[in-house]
């Protein structure tokens, strides 16, 4: 039985049309002789109207309960998809997270999928029907209904083909596959056929919503083979490959853009050993990641100023943590700055290669964009600019490595 997980994300499943179209896709694969199990996605727009409605402050909010509310995105459209495969003549069932069972931890709305026992899966297949899950969700031991967090679908559709060893897994969505930068602020953006799984996490990790940096890392411990394609229409898209299988060599192989960053800064800090745990220590034990650390060199009053980036969602907590450190790190000022963007190149060719970093920081510098910012390893650069920048930097960007489609 040769199986393939099709996940569809939000846009694919906006609408009944849509639904449709993405329905047409599986009746494709089954008549193909291929095993289709479907994951869906809530509607486009969908969770974000269930969470915006539960902003509201309530009393002794339980987030266990906000969960059983996100969830409902995808089980409305598991029960339209279903339906509409079986208008198509083909004998289709939902299947909700807890009747799979995607079993997870209990960390409301960041849930962690622990293991997936294929049986029910595979009696539903046996009986000759396409299974469509709900992504996104799961059941704790306990019996609890959870939330793998925001663009969560992709990595329940990755744990799937693992638990069912699935020859791939299908994510389509709104483009055609994954592009050297996001296409829809770059209109030279162009298509890749394949790319490594360490190039597609690196990408995804820095901000590249094309995909759930989660869904690549279990692809990579899995084994899962994963292609990226458009629902709109029956061609092939992005594999994502072993790096020794890839024909083309390239030096960077895409852009990626986030604009989830805020920009810290403490000035005036004593220059003296231990002044930097101090400020960190309580940062890492409210698990607040921390990123693109620059700290000035030495001045001749023994003061320094440090500056990084956090997540937005996190920069309120940030900086009430911070201001907590000031009897041990006597800091004059803090600042922060929300209208900032993390710019990322990323590429395996990279690698001990002179030159790259430079052609980044001429092509910005031409357009007097200032860097606020660096950070590098050995595959990707990354520079914080301002907001404003974001369409002009990633253009001038895509144009100096060479990416611009023909
Ligand atoms: P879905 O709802 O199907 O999960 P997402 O909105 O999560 O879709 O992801 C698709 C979007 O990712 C595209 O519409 C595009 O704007 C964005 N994107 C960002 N970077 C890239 C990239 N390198 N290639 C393709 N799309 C990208
Ligand atoms: N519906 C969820 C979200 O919007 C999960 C997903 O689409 O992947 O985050
Ligand atoms: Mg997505």
């Amino acid at each position: 039985m040769e199986i393939i997980v099709k996940k569809f994300g939000g846009t694919s499943v906006s609408d009944l049309d849509h639904i449709q179209n993405a329905a047409l896709r599986v009746k494709e694969a089954f008549e193909d002789g291929v095993r289709p199990v479907v994951v869906v996605s809530a509607m486009a727009g969908v969770t974000d109207q269930l969470l915006g409605g539960l902003k509201v402050k309530t009393l002794g909010a339980d987030l266990r309960e906000n969960d059983v509310v996100a969830a409902t995105g995808e089980q409305m459209s598991a029960g339209i998809f279903a339906l509409v495969l079986q208008g198509l003549g083909l004998k289709a069932r939902s299947m909700m997270g807890w009747q799979v069972p995607v079993i997870t931890s209990d960390r409301a709305g960041a849930a962690e999928i622990r293991e997936i026992p294929p049986e029910n899966l595979l009696k539903s297949l046996k009986a000759g029907e396409i299974p469509v899950i709900a992504g996104f969700q799961g059941v704790t031991d306990q019996g609890r209904i959870t939330t793998l967090g925001r663009g969560g679908s992709d990595i329940s559709a990755v744990a799937i083909a693992a638990t069912l060893k699935a020859k791939r897994c299908d994510i389509y969505t709104d483009v055609p596959g994954i592009y050297t930068t996001d296409p829809n602020i770059v209109s030279k953006a162009r298509k890749l056929d394949s790319i490594s799984y360490q190039e597609a996490l690196e990408l995804a990790a820095v901000g590249a919503k094309i995909l759930h940096p989660r869904a690549i890392a279990l692809a990579v411990r899995f084994g899962v083979t994963i292609q990226v394609l458009t629902s709109y229409e029956n061609r092939p898209g992005t594999m994502i490959m072993n790096a020794k299988d890839m024909k083309d060599e390239r030096i960077v192989s895409g852009i990626a853009c986030s604009d989830n960053e805020a920009k810290v800064s403490i000035l005036g800090i004593r220059d003296e050993p231990g002044t930097v745990a101090a400020i960190f220590k309580p940062l890492a034990d409210a698990d607040i990641s921390v990123d693109m650390i620059v700290q000035d060199v030495s001045k001749e009053d023994g003061l320094t100023d440090v500056t990084f980036t956090v997540d937005k969602d996190n920069l309120d907590q940030t900086l009430a943590l911070i201001e907590k450190t000031k009897a041990a790190t006597d800091f004059e000022n803090l600042v922060s700055d929300r209208n900032v963007i993390k710019l990322t190149v990323v590429g395996l060719g990279m690698a001990g290669r002179a030159g790259v970093a430079q052609k980044m920081f001429t092509a910005l510098g031409e357009l007097g964009i200032n860097i606020q910012a660096i950070s590098a390893s050995d595959i990707k650069i990354s520079v914080l600019v301002k907001e404003v920048h974001q369409k002009d930097a990633l253009k001038a960007l895509h144009s100096a490595y060479g990416l611009d489609k023909r």
